[in-house]
């Protein structure tokens, strides 16, 4: 048996990458029966004989549309304008990513048409990796790449490259740079009704590129934003910032809202910027 990773799945399938070559393979008879379906990302074990995938490797995460499994990274894309940054809207991919347990970096694309005060000063305040690029002249695209690779531990990333996956509202430019990353991907970008009318016609199926020294998978994700379902208590520990903090409040559930002594409450407008807080609070009080 090698081991491996499924780029590709289409009509039962799997195109599984391995230290020695890629192997198509279809999934063990066993996963049929138990209704077991191998996804784009899965970590497997194939026997490279019968050419089947033996082993699917515990998932460390799953997005739902399109299937994706073990997501490292996500590319949370803004626009800088056209349309208008919304902190609010980023906050809530920002929370989603942690809350699957995936690193978040965030992407402002349509840096071209940047020409207001830089609205990232609380993202880096927080420590997020913040990237400014723009898909219509290619400025920035260096640094998202060399981003892709990895945030940290260089080491860990060649033996395990990362698997990275693009979210963010519609319009703000996912497509165009998907596009111009990973130029056989050939996503359709422009208008919104436009595309979801051709929508209805063509099935996407995810496919993971290697890129740099990571994978990217040539769909976005993150479509549907279910903060609903994360619980009140979660929110502190997604917002990376209050990190540091949390331990010194006087009650250990701490909401950071009310409470008397709260370490969090008396950082804002230090380690915590005002705008994040308000942010905060919203998920809290919903
Ligand atoms: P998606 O919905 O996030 O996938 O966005 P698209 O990639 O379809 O882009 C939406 C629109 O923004 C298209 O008309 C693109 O041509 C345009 N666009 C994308 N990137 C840029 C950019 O960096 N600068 C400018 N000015 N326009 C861009
Ligand atoms: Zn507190």
């Amino acid at each position: 048996m090698i081991s491996g990773l499924i780029t590709k799945g289409v009509g039962g399938e799997y195109t599984v990458n391995t230290a020695n070559g890629v192997y198509i393979c279809t999934a063990r008879g066993v996963f049929r029966n138990r209704q077991i379906t191998p996804f784009v990302g899965d970590r497997v074990q194939i026997d490279p004989v019968k050419k089947s995938v033996e082993i699917i490797e515990p998932r460390k995460n799953v997005l739902k549309r399109p299937p994706v499994a073990n997501i490292d990274q996500v590319i949370v894309t803004m626009a800088a304008a056209s349309p208008a940054f919304h902190a609010g809207l980023l906050d809530r991919f920002l929370v989603l990513a942690g809350y699957e347990g995936v690193d978040a970096v965030i992407c402002i694309n349509k840096y071209d048409l940047h020409n207001r005060e830089d609205f990232t000063v609380p993202y880096v305040l927080a420590g997020y990796p913040v990237i400014k690029v723009s898909a219509a002249t290619g400025a920035g695209m260096d640094d998202l790449l060399a981003v892709m690779g990895g945030q940290s531990n260089a080491s860990d990333t060649l033996s395990d490259p990362i698997l990275n996956v693009f979210a963010g509202p519609s319009g703000v430019g996912k497509s165009s740079l998907i596009n111009m990353l990973i130029p056989e991907a050939a996503m359709e970008t422009g208008d919104i009704s436009v595309k979801l009318k051709r929508g209805k016609h063509t099935t996407r199926h995810a496919e993971i590129h290697s890129l740099g020294a990571g994978f990217c998978v040539d769909t976005p994700g993150f479509s549907s934003l279910e903060v609903d379902a994360i619980p009140t208590q979660a929110f502190s520990g997604l917002f990376p910032e209050f990190a540091a903090f949390v331990g010194e409040c006087k009650f250990s559930d701490c909401l950071h809202d009310k409470e008397r002594d709260c370490a969090v409450k008396k950082q804002v407008g230090k380690g915590v910027h005002p705008s994040r807080y308000e942010s905060y609070l919203g998920f809290v009080r919903r």
